[in-house]
């Protein structure tokens, strides 16, 4: 048994295909399945969705938790953590499959989808003269690795794209913006805007009745990030009234989004069931491998999660 083992904990993804994936990367890792973790003192790494409290403080010579999903919002607002390096996922089948959804969701506005989506059920032909897309102006609020694949995506395909985020970014084809002013321009000049800033403390309902205001009457917001960015009531009192014309959800304050949620009812949303991307083990396995040679060279993993800004 070696004493370099990496323990894996997750109710929710397969973990015979984890342990595949990362046997054809680094073959030389002991991978153990929460519970049969042997002695917890060989436990130098864990790769964890979820895991119950006091799951970190078992392995006394843990080095690094590598959380199983990108979004590291629950892993860093528990009150169990150790003090070792945390990093999360993040592989190119995740941002392609993230850019696809936010393609689709901006397109089907841009298009006026929606509107013949609903012509079709009335039965009725309703002609929408097309605009072009560098009319359309689509604001990205986070340019972090999901938000910028997903920029580039929509600036490749001709839209007007401004991003936001923390540090400023200097992305072809996209405007970048940085602080309260730039997110307070973006909302102001975006036609559709796309939520991709992680959750944290900063960013707990960054969208409320105010920002929703500052949006031009009609807009649209796309939300793939998670669902606390945006103050619920707020934006059903917004689509109710028709500032927002429009919302694609795939996140929400509770998921599953609870049976009579006013979202339910309304007919200018459409909600997806948290399926915007997903990580595939055989990709995915590629940079837990790399980030665990890299600790074990003394380095620091890839996709680094620092604990003090929260994502
Ligand atoms: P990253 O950490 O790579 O990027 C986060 C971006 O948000 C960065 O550009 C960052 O700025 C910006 N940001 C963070 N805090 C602030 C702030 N206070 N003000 C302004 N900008 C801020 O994350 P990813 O792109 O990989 O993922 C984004 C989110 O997508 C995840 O946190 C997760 O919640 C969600 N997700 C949803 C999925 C789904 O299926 N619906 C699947 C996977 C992820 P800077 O660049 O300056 O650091």
């Amino acid at each position: 048994m070696s004493q370099d083992a990496l323990v894996f904990y997750s109710r929710v993804d397969n973990a015979q295909a984890w342990q595949a994936a990362l046997a054809a990367e680094l073959p030389d890792l002991d991978v153990r399945i929460d519970p049969a973790v042997g002695d917890p003192a060989d436990i130098r790494y864990a790769l964890a969705w979820a895991p119950p409290a006091g799951f970190f403080a078992r392995f006394p010579n843990l080095e690094l938790v590598i959380n199983l999903g990108a979004g590291v919002d629950a892993l860093m607002k528990r009150d169990d953590l150790v003090p070792v390096r945390f990093a999360r996922l993040n592989d190119p089948g995740m941002e392609a499959m993230m850019a696809s959804y936010v393609v689709f969701a901006v397109t089907r506005y841009a298009r006026d989808i929606h509107i013949f989506e609903r012509a079709k059920r009335r039965g009725e032909w309703e002609y929408v003269h097309p605009r072009p897309l560098f009319e359309i102006k689509v604001g990205v609020l986070g340019l972090g690795e999901l938000g910028a694949a997903a920029a580039k995506a929509l600036a490749n395909m001709g839209f007007s794209v401004t991003g936001w985020s923390r540090s400023p970014k200097d992305i072809p084809g996209v405007t970048a913006r940085t602080g309260r002013e730039g997110l307070e321009r973006l909302l102001g000049e975006s036609e559709i805007v796309v939520c991709l800033v992680p959750l944290t403390p900063q960013t707990h309902h960054l969208l409320g009745e105010r920002e929703l205001a500052l949006m031009p009457p009609g807009a649209k917001l796309v939300n793939v990030s998670r669902g606390a960015l945006v103050d619920e009531a707020a934006l059903v009192e917004a689509l109710r009234s028709g500032q927002l014309a429009e919302a694609t959800l795939d996140v929400f304050e509770t998921e599953p989004l609870p049976e009579g949620h006013p979202l339910w009812a309304l007919d200018n949303v459409l909600i997806t069931p948290h399926v915007a991307s997903i990580t595939v083990p055989a990709l995915a396995a590629r940079d837990v491998a790399e980030s665990i040679r890299r600790v074990r060279r003394g380095l620091a993993p890839l996709h680094e999660v620092d604990p003090r800004r929260g994502y």
